[in-house]
Formats: structure tokens, C-alpha cells, sequence
């Protein structure tokens, strides 16, 4: 599954990216396709194809909300204020089926529903 992942190879830096910020699980870098000023995009290392595969690990899913607020602080958007989305499966709106976080700041964002 990783070989063909791009998420997982940008993790293992095959691919190249603008990473913002690393720990031991988790891995952020910059959407290739920003839809805002700040747009990042915030993985976890090991694969995982959606959110329903982390239905019982709720420590990673964590650690992944979490680094959103700490990137969202060192990009300087914390008191303007920012958008995580993470689209799950087809009516979610999921492209890549590594499940990451978006995080999104800069300007103000409409409501997408
Ligand atoms: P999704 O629709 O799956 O929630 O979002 C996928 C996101 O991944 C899109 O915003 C898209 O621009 C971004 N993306 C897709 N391929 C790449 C890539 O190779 N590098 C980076 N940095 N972002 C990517
Ligand atoms: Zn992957």
C-alpha cells in the first residue's frame, strides 16, 4: 500500500514537499494546491487509507488536531482564525486515500456547505 501512496512517500521524504513541522507519528507539509494564504496538510506517518481506519486510536487522531493548533500558532493565524477539515471517503469529498488533516488560514474562508 505505502509504495503507491503518495502521502506515505512524501512522509518517508521520496517525494519531495515543504514540510512545516515532524514528530515521531506525524508529518505536515504545504498542499501543492493551496485554497488559502495558509494551507497545510497534516499526516500521520503510518498509512491509513481514511478516518474510519482510526476509529480506535484516538491518541493519533489527537496528536493530528493538536499539531493543527501548533502549526496554526507558528504561521501566526491562531487569533484570526482557521479552518481543519478532513474529508472522508467519496460524499466527503476525499482525493488522496491517506487520511490527512487540512489546515486552512489567511483570509477569511466561506462556508463550504
Ligand atoms: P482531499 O480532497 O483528499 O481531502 O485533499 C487532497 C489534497 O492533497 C488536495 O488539497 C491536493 O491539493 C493535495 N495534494 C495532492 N497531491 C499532492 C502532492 O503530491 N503534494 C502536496 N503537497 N499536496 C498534494
Ligand atoms: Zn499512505
Amino acid at each position: 500500500m505505502s509504495e503507491s501512496c503518495i502521502f506515505c512517500r512524501i512522509a518517508k521524504g521520496e517525494v519531495p514537499s515543504s514540510k512545516v513541522f515532524e514528530t515521531e507519528k506525524i508529518f505536515a507539509f504545504k498542499d501543492i494546491e493551496p485554497k488559502a494564504p495558509t494551507h497545510i496538510l497534516i499526516i500521520p506517518k503510518e498509512h491509513f487509507s481514511t478516518l474510519n481506519d482510526l476509529e480506535n486510536s484516538p491518541a493519533l487522531v489527537g496528536e493530528m488536531l493538536c499539531s493543527a493548533a501548533k502549526i496554526a500558532k507558528d504561521f501566526g493565524i491562531e487569533k484570526t482564525g482557521y479552518r481543519t477539515i478532513l474529508n472522508c471517503n467519496s460524499d466527503g469529498g476525499q482525493e488522496v486515500y491517506h487520511v490527512h488533516l487540512h489546515l486552512l488560514g489567511g483570509k477569511k474562508l466561506k462556508n463550504p456547505f
